[in-house]
């Protein structure tokens, strides 16, 4: 996959990023113990079953990291000297892998000095223990690691939560432009490579200016949620996605998705939306809209598309839609000799 679906944000949540010092952290135990020495591991192993972690264990670094490429662990307790790759090289190897999350790893090692506690840091250790761990101190640096990674994860979520709202029109919660021009590139580099046929439908509310005049802006707003609404609802679930394109006009883009398959979608929203009872406070009100399709396939046209010419495109084809009277779909495929090849339709 080149891009990533994302479902419409929801409204989002107070993320609380506060320390909790007690022991019960919102992060699932899981530890990942690295150590050659058997009788040490099995001893280790126990300490850290007692103190209430799922322990999975390995026994050098080179298994540790094949391990947490196919599963995650948020917490790694490495030896320092094993065969293969010793807990320095792992260190490194995981700061510099990406996965899942950030590995809180300490570094749990016989050697002693401030010049090993220095190289293990630097190499990408969170923290650093010398062997035997006391069972205490064990669970106390634990849970700092625990804290910490609770921070991190809570600082995801609130990523994750802006980014979604970066793409997303906060009146109507389909796609913004700004998703519009990260992502219809990436459909049209996708369609040209595999053969596959891409088309985008411009939709605009007719006369909606009248709506606003008459029955207020919060009404006009209301009208278009339940418009954006009923296209979203219309359209391929992790297919075809809805952008508000301007103010009361919205793009849909269809991959895989002919022409004619696009104009038959289009007429089908036409008379939806011709149909729908939109309510406002006064009551019920009915609006029309108007469609200009544009549709690629390199079968077709075999020449460059672009984002600019398939919107230009979709646009001479709405304003053709309105120019002949409104509550129309006028489509046409690029290349073709320049043919339109469904042309209004309206009841
Ligand atoms: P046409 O059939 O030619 O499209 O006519 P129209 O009245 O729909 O088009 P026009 O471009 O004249 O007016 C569009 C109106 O949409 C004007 C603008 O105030 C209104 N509008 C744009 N964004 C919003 C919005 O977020 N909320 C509301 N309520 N109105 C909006
Ligand atoms: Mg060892
Ligand atoms: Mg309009
Ligand atoms: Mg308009």
């Amino acid at each position: 996959m080149e891009f990533a679906m994302h479902s419409p944000p929801t409204v989002p949540a107070c993320s609380d990023t506060g320390v909790d010092a007690s022991e019960s952290t919102d992060i699932k135990p899981s530890i990942l113990l690295v150590e050659d020495e058997p009788t040490t591991r099995l001893m280790t192993s126990r300490q850290l079953t007692r103190a209430g972690y799922d322990v999975e264990v390995v026994s050098n670094g080179a298994e540790a990291l094949a391990m947490l490429k196919k599963r995650f662990f948020p917490l790694l307790l490495t030896d320092w000297d094993m065969p293969e790759m010793d807990g320095v090289a792992l260190c490194k190897a995981v700061r510099a892998t990406p996965l899942e999350g950030y590995v809180y790893t300490i570094l749990l090692t016989a050697l002693e000095g401030k010049a090993h506690v220095i190289e293990g840091l630097a190499a990408g250790a969170d923290d650093y223990l010398t062997k035997p761990p006391d069972d205490n101190e064990l669970r106390a640096r634990l849970n700092t690691g625990r804290r910490i990674l609770k921070l991190e994860q809570s600082l995801r979520a609130a990523n994750r939560q802006n980014h979604l709202l970066s793409i997303t029109d906060a009146l109507t919660a389909t796609y913004n432009r700004r998703y519009l021009m990260e992502r219809l590139p990436q459909e049209i580099g996708r369609a040209c490579r595999y053969g596959q046929p891409l088309s985008v439908v411009l939709c605009d509310v007719d006369r909606f200016k009248h709506v606003n005049d008459t029955y207020g802006h919060q009404a006009g707003d209301c009208v278009l949620q339940a418009f954006a609404k009923l296209l979203m609802g219309s359209t391929r679930k992790d297919i075809d996605w809805v952008v508000r394109y301007g103010g009361e006009e919205f793009l849909i883009v269809m991959p895989e998705t002919s022409t004619a398959a696009a104009v038959a979608f289009a007429e089908k929203m036409r008379v939806t939306i011709a149909a729908h009872a939109f309510k406002v406070t006064e009551g019920t009100l009915s609006v029309r809209s108007s469609f200009g399709v544009a549709g690629y396939h390199s079968v077709q046209a075999p020449e460059e598309v672009s984002v600019d010419s398939l919107i230009a495109c979709a646009d001479r084809c709405l304003y053709s839609s309105k120019e002949a009277g409104r509550n129309r779909v006028t489509g046409k495929a690029l290349g073709l000799g320049g043919r339109t090849i469904v042309v209004d339709r309206s009841v």
